[in-house]
């Protein structure tokens, strides 16, 4: 508790933990004060809407397993209103659950038991895409890894390489590096490359993906680009995740 209160009178971002399971709370608030954050913490779905008003959290980390009410519905009352990023903590094998978390405006979810290295660079991809988006920063090129997006002229290079991608291999691309570092919903990503009313079938998606990762990763000489989750969606990793992996396997 001393190590949390010397840490409040740094100007940390302030989290809002989310979470009835004292052990996980005591972990959570444990190792993010370390880690230079300032935490609050609520018990419950009631508590965390009042808190998130009271506090204005710079992000939230959502359990979706509460005592009072569905994790969901507290995202779905703090969404209209709260800007933090929004990241929901579930428990393993619930892919219905994570689309719908990320249909409702979650910006990202993590898995129990997971390790706080990859807490935390969850926690610093949201937090930068929310900055980014505070300064209105309309990018126009973007590089991650070998990849190279040049928005407005519509052209990929990959290693130094022109890549040709069709044009809707090129919007995919798009719909993805606009939320690089977290997973997008079939739904969202039909209704971003295919418009409001496509079709919901999902074999669409794996199709343009297998030719996205076939041209733009041919020799997986590189960690892995894209993320793919079973029943949920696509992603690829955000510039600095991919850097730390460059990091990792190189040492
Ligand atoms: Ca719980």
């Amino acid at each position: 508790m001393n190590q949390q209160r010397a840490a409040r009178g740094v100007e940390g971002p302030l989290v809002l933990i989310v979470e009835d399971e004292p052990q996980v709370k005591a972990f959570l608030e444990t190792s993010l004060v370390a880690s230079g954050f300032r935490v609050e913490h609520a018990p419950n779905g009631a508590r965390a809407l009042s808190m998130a008003a009271q506090y204005v959290p710079d992000l939230v980390l959502l359990d979706l397993g509460l005592p009072d009410v569905d994790g969901l519905e507290v995202l779905r009352g703090l969404r209209p209103w709260c800007l933090a990023p929004v990241i929901v903590v579930s428990a393993r094998g619930q892919e219905r659950r994570k689309v719908e978390a990320l249909d409702a405006g979650a910006d990202d979810y993590i898995v129990k038991p997971f390790g706080v290295p990859e807490l935390l660079a969850r926690m610093r991809v949201a937090l930068r895409n929310v900055a980014r988006r505070h300064a209105g920063a309309l990018e126009t090129s973007c590089t991650i890894g070998p990849l190279r997006i040049e928005l407005e002229a519509r052209r990929v290079f990959c290693a130094g390489e022109l890549v040709h991608l069709t044009p809707i291999e090129f919007k995919l691309l798009a719909a993805l590096v606009a939320h690089s570092g977290k997973i997008v919903t079939h739904r969202q990503l039909l209704a971003e490359v295919w418009g409001p009313n496509a079709s919901e079938d999902s074999g669409y998606l794996r199709v343009y993906m297998t030719h996205l990762r076939r041209k733009l990763d041919p020799g997986r000489a590189w960690p892995r680009l894209f993320r793919t989750e079973a029943g949920v969606g696509y992603g690829v990793a955000a510039p600095e995740e991919f850097d730390e992996r460059a990091g990792e396997a190189a040492q």
